[in-house]
C-alpha cells in the first residue's frame, strides 16, 4: 500500500523519483518481476523497472524492503496476482546472477 494513488491494473510501480537505484527490491524479488536497467541520468547509472508484471505474486518484498518508499505493490483486494512458477523462480537467479541487471532478453521484453 502506498501513498500515492496506484495506477489501474498495476501489480506493481516504481516512484522513479525517489528510487536511488540500491537493488534491494530487485534482490528481494522471489518471481524475477524486476531488474535494473542503463539510465546514465541516475547518480549509480541505473534504475529498476518492472519488467514482468505478470509473473508479481503480490508478496510485498520490494516494497517492505525498498529503503526509500519507491516501490509499491497493488492491494490483493484490488488485484489479482500470480502464482510463483518454475520459470519465474529461475529468472529471478539469473537476474541475480547478472548482478541484478536486466539480461538482453529482459530488455527486449521491457520494449515489447
Ligand atoms: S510484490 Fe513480490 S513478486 Fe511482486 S515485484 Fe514485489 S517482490 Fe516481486
Ligand atoms: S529498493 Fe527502492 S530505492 Fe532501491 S532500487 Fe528498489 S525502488 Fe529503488
Amino acid at each position: 500500500m502506498g501513498l500515492l494513488k496506484a495506477p489501474e491494473n498495476t501489480p506493481v510501480w516504481v516512484e522513479e523519483n525517489n528510487c536511488k537505484a540500491c537493488d534491494l527490491c530487485v534482490a528481494y524479488c522471489p518471481a524475477g518481476v524486476l531488474a535494473m536497467v542503463p539510465e546514465p541520468k541516475t547518480i549509480l547509472g541505473a534504475m529498476v523497472k518492472v519488467v514482468y508484471p505478470d509473473s508479481c505474486i503480490g508478496c510485498n518484498d520490494c516494497e517492505l524492503e525498498c529503503p526509500d518508499f519507491a516501490i509499491m505493490v497493488a492491494d490483493r483486494k484490488e488485484y489479482k496476482f500470480a502464482k510463483l512458477s518454475k520459470e519465474a523462480k529461475e529468472r529471478a537467479e539469473a537476474i541475480k546472477k547478472n548482478h541484478y541487471m536486466a539480461r538482453e532478453e529482459d530488455i527486449k521484453a521491457l520494449c515489447a
